[in-house]
């Protein structure tokens, strides 16, 4: 078994302030019932408006002209099971929406007209699933200030490569890196806020298609993607979806701290059970990569298993001098348990003696206004 603990994490001591209104893990629903809401507490948001199932006979199926009727098969399916992996990675909750309506009776993906076609049912639903998505944005803004937002899809389309669409066109995609790093194609990026506002400064042509791209962790993990480091853009004529209704509305483009990203999957990653949860699973794990990567130093360790904080009224798991001075060491602890692993991470400061061990020293550095001591315990 792991356990994650830290002694100083601005990241995290919010959670401690603020009374959340739902429990993570657990299932609530609309008023319509059709719209399902599975709530979180990491910085993640994930929604499926195209997986959908019920078919209610009183609301009529849509028949707007060039209305799109077909769902995306088992991204409901690949939306849960994506959840369940991080929970099995992490021990936290994503934020889940998922419309359980076929796509005939809703399209979840569009502006309400052509979402409901008129229907106050489905336009209920409509707003219920918008609603949700909302609320769980304001929580993540709320707990960690920043975040992503995946609108989960499958595409039908040949190429078998998962299409990520940042709100850039094909044309887009294919300009030079110098052009789309200007503030013309920032502004309209789906990303907005990641590329003012990224751990390491990459450009935003680097977070479209450089190393820490979530194309290219995904096919590192040997998933192609478009666009990545191995495929940077798409050729003129080839199929391509750029990003939707959902990633204008609820990513960083249209304002705020929370970007957003259109993932459409091919459907070899999708028909089978088995080919969905090692996708799933390793989405999770590149998930994790790029959240610690880009917007958080300590997202790996596991956020959510830290509510133990010095900010809390209970006892913090690690000991030791909270108020440190720069330039001078200190000694930090934790309970020893027989037969337990311990690795130390601090930033800020170096440790000069004791890891792998309950008990560390950190030479603080002399220029630094804070630091972090955070430890893996692994217990057998
Ligand atoms: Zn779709």
């Amino acid at each position: 078994m792991k356990y994650f603990f830290s002694i100083f994490l601005w990241l995290f001591a919010a959670v401690c302030t603020f009374a959340q209104t739902f429990l993570p893990g657990n299932p609530y629903y609309g008023n319509t019932g059709y719209i399902q809401y599975i709530a979180g507490n990491i910085p993640i948001i994930i929604s499926a408006p195209h997986g959908g199932y019920l078919e209610p006979a009183n609301i009529p199926d849509r028949s707007c002209a060039g209305c799109v009727l077909v769902k995306d098969s088992y991204t409901l399916e690949l939306a849960n099971e994506l959840a369940a992996a991080i929970t099995a990675q992490t021990g936290c909750f994503p934020h889940v929406i998922i419309n359980l309506l076929h796509r005939k009776k809703l399209d979840a993906n569009r502006n309400i007209e052509e979402a409901a076609d008129g229907n106050a049912i489905a336009e209920q639903a409509w707003y219920e699933f918008q609603g949700f998505i909302d609320s769980a944005k304001q929580q993540v803004a709320v707990n960690f200030g920043k975040g992503l937002y995946i609108d989960l899809h499958g595409h039908g389309h040949t190429i078998q490569r998962i299409e990520l669409g940042y709100l850039h066109t094909t044309a887009e995609l294919q300009l030079p890196d110098s052009v789309l790093n200007t503030n013309t194609y920032i502004n309209g990026s789906s990303i907005k806020n990641l590329v003012n506002n990224n751990l390491t400064n990459q450009t935003h042509a680097q977070l479209l298609r450089g190393d820490f791209a979530l194309g290219t962790l995904l096919q590192n993990k040997g998933y192609p993607c478009v666009p990545s480091a191995g495929i940077p853009f798409p050729l003129t004529g080839e199929p391509y979806f750029n990003g939707g209704y959902n990633t204008a509305r609820h990513s960083s483009y249209n304002g705020g701290n929370i970007d957003g990203v259109q993932m459409e999957c091919n459907s070899n990653i999708r028909f089978t059970t088995a080919a969905r949860l090692a996708f799933a699973d390793s989405l999770a794990i590149v998930l994790n990569q790029y959240l610690e990567q880009h917007y958080f130093p300590y997202y790996t360790a596991g956020p959510c298993t830290v509510i133990n904080l010095p900010q809390c009224t209970q006892q913090p798991e690690i000991w030791g001098q909270e108020n440190a001075c720069a330039g001078a060491s200190g000694i930090y602890w934790v309970a020893p348990t027989d037969g337990a692993a311990y690795f130390w991470t601090v930033t800020g400061g170096t440790i000069i003696n004791g890891q792998g061990t309950p008990q560390i020293e950190v030479l603080w550095n002399s220029n630094n206004t804070t630091g972090a001591v955070s430890i893996l315990k692994t217990e057998q």
